[in-house]
């Protein structure tokens, strides 16, 4: 995130905005923080391994070929590592960041 800011022009959905302004007040964070910051995700998005917890950032990794899903740099894991109970959970966690991203990211 560099030094230099620059002016944005947005369009959004009213409600959302009035939401969103309510939330960042309570929060003492500010509008064009919170854009700022998704943002940089959303152009370098990571997560973390849920086996050995290891941050990596998405653009990196590598794909299992086998189960689709990506590999962590550090520990290999992937779907294929889990039981059928965890890789549900983890599916449907990851579900929300994609959503919020806007579709499908790398797995
Ligand atoms: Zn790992
Ligand atoms: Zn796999």
């Amino acid at each position: 995130m560099g030094a230099r800011k620059t002016k944005l022009t947005i369009t959004v959905d009213a409600e959302i905005l009035t939401r969103a302004k309510d939330t960042v007040k309570g929060r003492h964070l500010s509008l064009s923080g919170v854009i700022e910051r998704f943002l940089d995700f959303f152009s370098d998005p990571y997560v973390y391994c849920f086996k050995c917890g290891e941050k990596f950032r998405i653009r990196s990794a590598e794909i299992c070929p086998k189960c689709g899903w990506l590999k962590c740099p550090q520990c290999d894991a992937c779907r294929c590592s889990l039981g059928e109970e965890a890789a549900i959970a983890v599916f449907h966690m990851r579900r929300v960041l994609e959503e919020l991203m806007g579709g499908r990211l790398k797995w």
